[in-house]
């Protein structure tokens, strides 16, 4: 099993090697630019080749690209769906130029379900189409905050049944947003059931990434809040989804709180200590 962070590029790609490095990072994800922002400057050559060179030199892989927020293809507003297939767009060619394999979305949001599903599958095939690269989609489950979509398995499941090309298309597991959306995940039965439903549902090979967040917010309360491993009301079920035999070749990314690198390391310790207690 692969483990890594959410690792920043201020100051550019370059130090995004360091920052792996003192993490133990054996995969990570970032942002290609700024995710609050729809404006983004072309990348630099010499700074993106000193980039892939030192990925491959550390052999840090799979590298994962995270979209933008402000991202919204389930949007019933034409203008911004419209952009929103532009960045992705952006982001699947962005994603192929820095040697990173994958592409994250979070599943957008809509106050009508059905037809922000539908928006969902037109703007993913429009993109897909648009981009032709070998670079994989994933499409992230929500905690449900506001009219968010991709909340039940059985709603990613209806887009990738519409993706034309979905040998493209992939699933990111967050589990502070499972938990907050209503998954059971606090407990032992609770982590097997949710797996296995996905596993009916989705399929597991889809599933390329797990996010592994506790929640500082309680189950079900559609709160995204992510927390220490180990520490928040997921609590002792973190240990059972590191070690549940669905997972164990599946890449695991951790974006909990940080206020410096210490943090981060207090948690990988713990994702090192649970793994042990099988
Ligand atoms: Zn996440
Ligand atoms: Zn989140």
């Amino acid at each position: 099993m692969r483990t890594g962070f959410h690792i920043s590029i201020a100051g550019g790609f370059r130090n995004v090697i360091q920052r792996a490095i003192d993490r133990k990072c054996e995969t990570l994800q970032l942002f290609s630019r700024n995710p609050r922002a729809w404006k983004y400057r072309v990348l630099d050559k010499e700074d993106i080749g000193i980039f892939k060179k030192g990925m491959d030199q550390v052999q840090i892989s799979p590298i994962f690209v995270h979209m933008p927020y402000l991202v919204n293809l389930a949007s019933s507003d034409k203008d911004l769906f419209q952009r929103s297939v532009d960045s992705l767009v952006v982001e699947l060619q962005r994603t192929a130029l820095i040697n990173a394999h994958f592409v994250i979305m979070h599943i957008g949001s809509c106050s009508n379900e059905e037809k922000g599903l539908r928006s969902m599958i037109k703007g993913i095939n429009q993109a897909l189409q648009r981009a032709k690269n070998k670079i994989i989609l994933l499409l992230e489950n929500t905690p449900k905050s506001g009219h968010e979509l991709g909340y039940e398995f059985t709603q990613i499941k209806e887009i990738i049944d519409g993706i034309e090309q979905n040998q493209r298309i992939g699933v990111v597991l967050d589990t502070a947003h499972a938990f907050a959306a209503g998954y059971p995940l606090h407990t032992k039965h609770g982590v097997a059931r949710s797996l296995a439903e996905f596993d009916e549902i989705i399929g597991i090979d889809r599933l390329m990434l797990v996010h592994l967040n506790d929640s500082k917010t309680s189950i079900g309360s559609c709160r995204d809040r992510h927390w220490h491993v180990g520490k928040g009301n997921i609590g002792k079920g973190m240990g059972y989804i590191l070690n549940h035999c669905l997972l164990q070749d599946k890449p695991f990314i951790l974006e909990t709180p940080r206020k410096n690198l210490r943090d981060d390391l207090m948690n990988l310790r713990m994702v090192k200590k649970l793994l042990q207690r099988k």
